[in-house]
């Protein structure tokens, strides 16, 4: 982690950088990102559709300084294993896989039952809590910079998405979001041109794809979030993995 002063310096220098960035195009993004950060930069990737083009374009930057890590929370469908293990063969580079702590899982677990997201709002976020951010907290801590494959058009939520971002609950560190003036068109059309590996669930109907209980298909037309802890009424549905300090 960038240490205080430093950090205070290379925000300022970086912000001279923001508003040029913004025009560059996903590649140069990533380009301009890897240079600068390597190797304390990483892909946080769930290997849906956005997460394949962004590894897809780090691999043709700089193979050798891609990094992606991901959070495996004990409750993902089996066809993000599958996905998972086709890109690791594709790219024949490592992933970096990070589980929850399981004592804390085992307490939420012996106290709440298993499916304790249905019960109310603060049960579901307890478990991403422990299941998604407190293992994502732990690699933020290591990075000075990570990548993300959030889209502004993905829902209400990401609209004012930039493609570099100084992240506020993450130690200031840097945020990179190559792919955020991107369409869901221009994501699949990557992804059929270049042959890329896909998870499979996005045939059946799900946009975005979480944990198994907490993400199902959706009607065409829908919000692409909407499969999202569907029996919640909250609009502003994220897991904590990209709410941001206000
Ligand atoms: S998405 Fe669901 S299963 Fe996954 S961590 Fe959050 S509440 Fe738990």
């Amino acid at each position: 982690m960038l240490n205080h002063d430093k950090q205070t310096n290379s925000i300022k220098s970086l912000s001279m950088d923001f508003d040029e960035l913004e025009k560059k195009d996903a590649k140069d993004i990533l380009s301009w990102s890897m240079k600068k950060f390597s190797p304390k930069i990483a892909f946080a990737s769930s290997f849906g559709a956005e997460d394949v083009v962004v590894i897809d374009l780090m691999v043709q930057i700089d193979k050798k300084n891609t990094r992606i890590f991901t959070l495996d929370t004990g409750r993902l469908n089996p066809e993000t294993y599958e996905v998972m293990d086709r890109i690791q063969k594709k790219y024949q580079i490592p992933i970096e896989t990070l589980f929850p702590d399981h004592l804390e899982v085992e307490k939420m677990v012996y106290e709440n039952g298993i499916n304790l997201m249905y019960q109310s709002v603060s049960n579901r976020k307890l478990c991403c809590e422990i299941r998604k951010v407190h293992p994502l907290k732990r690699i933020l801590g290591t990075l000075d910079a990570w990548v993300t494959g959030l889209r502004r058009d993905q829902t209400f939520t990401r609209a004012n998405t930039k493609k570099i971002e100084i992240d506020s609950s993450n130690n200031d560190i840097v945020k990179i979001n190559p792919l955020a003036d991107w369409t869901n068109d221009m994501v699949w059309d990557y992804i059929k041109q270049n042959g890329l590996p896909y998870n499979k669930l996005h045939d059946a109907g799900y946009p975005s794809i979480g944990c198994a209980p907490c993400t199902r298909a959706i009607l065409s037309g829908d919000d692409l979030r909407s499969g999202r802890w569907w029996w919640e009424n909250d609009l502003h549905k994220e897991c904590g993995l990209h709410w941001t300090k206000k």
